[in-house]
């Protein structure tokens, strides 16, 4: 599928609205400035294409005429999501709701180089009719708009073009974000927020940040770099060259890790004026109730998602482009 033909204003109007709960044509042309017969053109359009499908007839209030109630049809286009973690690489296809349709984790070679990763893509990425293409997530810093990334934690990694290697080697259209913008993403596709965190503690420790209901980048792609700033003067030495960042200090303190934690995400609390934040990451999921018990009070969850936060993030990079 070509995903340039499918994201007209229109057509991701009325998906997004269709997203958001199952409507009828007239229901669409009341919440946006269309036209009745406009709105008709493009659902029939869109309904031809395999995007959306009639799910039968409701009656609103149980009179007059049945209108017809439209859905996503959950297998009218597919999308493939990517983590490159420092150990592993897991891969998720998702269907246009966004739901997981195959899940799978193969491990990665120590040092392992940028060919390493697109020789691990290749079998599990299954090029198909349906399928818009991938997004990977992996560590910052990367630059988002060319798709060149230089990741902390990765020795060889510098100036790697990922986006543009991984679209030659597997034929489809690639998008490459932080892995932490990929979490936050996740995590607001299936519910409202709006200035929120998403802190991630696995291999390496981050966050995703939703300001005003949108990712926040920043200036160079490098917002969210919030495992590298410094909570101990003289600290031990991080991967990415300095002392006492957030991340060392964490992976270093043994017990004491949550409370770390949960004075770094007081931090950032303060600083942005965030009301909700969600803890991701293998080692927060290893010990939930002590990170839980260490945070700010502000509504803190544990991801829903499991292990898979950050491919489902990535692949709705993609999925979202049609919303
Ligand atoms: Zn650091």
């Amino acid at each position: 599928m070509d995903l340039t033909s499918l994201r007209s204003h229109n057509n991701r109007t009325v998906l997004g609205l269709v997203r958001k709960g199952a409507l009828s044509r007239a229901d669409i042309s009341a919440a946006v400035e269309l036209t009745p017969q406009a709105v008709s053109k493009i659902v029939a359009r869109l309904i031809e294409q395999g995007l959306l499908e009639e799910t039968g007839a409701v009656r609103a209030g149980g009179r007059g005429k049945p209108r017809m109630a439209l859905q996503l049809r959950a297998d009218g286009a597919q999308a493939y999501g990517a983590y490159v973690d420092r150990d592993e690489l897991r891969v998720v296809l998702l269907d246009l709701t966004g739901e997981v349709v195959s899940s799978s984790v193969v491990p990665l070679p120590a040092l392992f180089t940028p060919d390493d990763v697109l020789e691990a893509l290749v079998p599990l990425v299954e090029l198909g009719e349906r399928v818009l293409g991938l997004g990977i997530g992996i560590a910052g810093p990367l630059d988002f708009a060319s798709g060149v990334v230089d990741p902390n934690g990765l020795p060889g990694w510098k100036g790697v073009p990922l986006r543009a290697l991984a679209e030659e080697r597997l034929g489809l259209p690639v998008v490459v974000d932080k892995d932490t913008n990929a979490a936050v993403l996740a995590e607001a596709w299936h519910r409202p927020m709006r200035d929120a965190a998403v802190v991630y503690a696995g291999t390496g420790l981050g966050a995703g940040l939703l300001l005003g209901g949108e990712v926040h980048r920043g200036a160079r792609s490098g917002a969210g770099e919030f495992g590298h700033t410094t909570i101990q003067l003289d600290g031990p030495l991080c991967v990415c060259g300095r002392r006492g960042c957030v991340e060392v200090v964490h992976a270093v303190a043994g017990a004491a890790a949550p409370k770390v934690l949960g004075a770094a995400v007081a931090n950032l609390v303060q600083l942005l004026d965030l009301d909700q934040i969600v803890l991701s990451g293998r080692k927060v999921l290893e010990a939930q109730d002590a990170y839980l018990a260490a945070m700010p009070d502000v509504d803190v969850s544990v991801t829903a998602y499991g292990a898979d936060l950050v491919p489902v993030g990535a692949g709705l990079l993609v999925l979202g482009e049609l919303f």
